[in-house]
């Protein structure tokens, strides 16, 4: 057996996905094995079913603020953006109107825009500032008679930097447009409230927060104008058919109750070596930068990008040494473009391609921090010797990849 085997695997990948904490196994376990009806049924196995769900769907609210009438499970985070987007966009047929986003979304929203485009509507990207903040006064400058809706994402999956949820939602609720944010990577890292916050449609995954995969949430504030893009037979209130994912639903529901308990202990926990990396990156490897707000960024997240080497091999050398980190790549459909992400800051594509995002979670200890700040100063000269491009020749178009889940 190799050492590398036997090595303790230190995971800070935690906005790809997350492992699925004990007590969301087990609170999820009896919907497999005994209490396995369909929450639709009448006799009682359908029944124990519905109570789990509702009882999940409660715990969900109360995370939120919201009400449990208001929350709708999906299939996960994409899921509740296509909702999101093509379900109030496209309200009673309407194949006309512009929406208004911003150039920093995931796939998940950025796609679903593309498909309104085709139908006839028009989509303003509002760009981003080199740090990756959306400025609310662009966004209320872009408003037109015809905006139908905002989607702002809470805070991005790859710079992780927060957006002003709050100003951006007073201003769409005083023009009347519905606002929707993307708040799958926020849960569990900073508070949510969709009423203080003024939101009126926002979308969550169980996976990136100790939950299962392949399950999320839309909430949707009572009297929104929206309809269903999955037909069939009328669950969850007509907006989202298909037997309902019970297990799932019940695990994402325990994960969001563990997300609210010690939200700040947990915060100050992961900011503190959040910060440490923060600090001490550029400090220890020449040629190296923090891309995205150094404060206003989720506790959880820190990237960066180093000058004439690539991500993906940088992500190797650390994954050789134990240590699972992610980079504009690992896309499901081989991408070669670097991040749109990293571009929409202002970055070059040599220097997108250079990117390293580490992303903490609520386990994580110091020692694994110093772990990775001990070994990434040797992964990074070890890389460069090897480059070609450590000569000042830069990194061309075609060689990288995109897409950060
Ligand atoms: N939105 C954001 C910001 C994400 O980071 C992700 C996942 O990477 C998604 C949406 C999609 O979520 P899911 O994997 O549950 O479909």
């Amino acid at each position: 057996m190799k050492a590398s085997e036997t090595r303790k695997r230190i995971y800070f990948d935690h906005s790809a996905t997350t492992r699925v904490a004990p007590e969301v196994l087990e609170a999820m376990r009896p919907f497999f094995t005994e209490s396995y009806g369909n929450s639709s049924s009448i006799h009682s196995f359908g029944r124990e079913a519905k109570t789990a769900l509702e009882d999940a769907r409660k715990k969900v609210a109360k995370v939120l603020n919201a009400d449990p009438a208001e929350i709708v499970f999906t299939s996960g985070g994409t899921e509740s953006d296509n909702l999101a987007i093509k379900g109030v966009a496209m309200y009673k047929g309407k194949s006309k109107g512009h929406v208004i986003t911003t150039a920093i979304e995931h796939h998940a929203i950025l796609e679903p825009c593309e498909h309104l485009k085709r139908f006839g509507f028009e989509v303003t990207h509002i760009p981003v500032s080199p740090d990756g903040l959306v400025d609310p006064g662009a966004i209320e400058q872009a408003v037109r008679n015809d905006t139908v809706l905002m989607s702002v994402m809470t805070a991005n999956n790859e710079i992780g930097t927060i957006q002003p949820i709050r100003e951006i939602g007073k201003m769409a609720q005083s023009r009347s447009i519905p606002f929707h944010t993307d708040a799958v990577q926020a849960i569990g890292k900073m508070p949510i409230d969709v009423r203080a916050d003024n939101i009126d449609l926002l979308s969550l995954s169980a996976h990136k927060f100790h939950g299962p995969k392949g399950v999320g949430v839309l909430y949707v504030r009572k009297g929104t104008k929206i309809e269903p893009i999955i037909e069939g037979g009328g669950q969850e209130r007509g907006l989202r058919s298909s037997t309902v994912n019970v297990a799932g639903a019940v695990g994402l529901g325990k994960a969001a109750e563990l997300a609210g308990h010690d939200l700040d202990g947990n915060c100050q926990r992961m900011m503190r070596l959040r910060d440490k990396m923060l600090r001490t990156v550029p400090e220890i490897v020449p040629n190296s930068h923090v891309n995205g707000h150094m404060t206003r960024r989720l506790v959880n997240n820190a990237n960066f990008r180093f000058d004439f080497i690539e991500g993906e091999g940088l992500v190797l050398g650390l994954d050789f040494k134990g240590i699972a980190t992610s980079t504009g790549s690992a896309c499901s459909t081989g991408s070669l473009e670097p991040s749109h992400v990293l571009l929409a800051l202002g970055l070059a594509h040599e220097q997108a391609h250079g990117s390293l995002r580490v992303t903490l979670g609520r386990e994580n200890t110091e020692e694994e921090a110093d772990y990775f700040l001990e070994v990434l100063p040797g992964v990074v000269s070890k890389l460069r010797e090897i480059s070609p491009f450590s000569s000042g020749r830069p990194i061309g178009p075609g060689q990288g990849g995109s897409c950060v889940q």
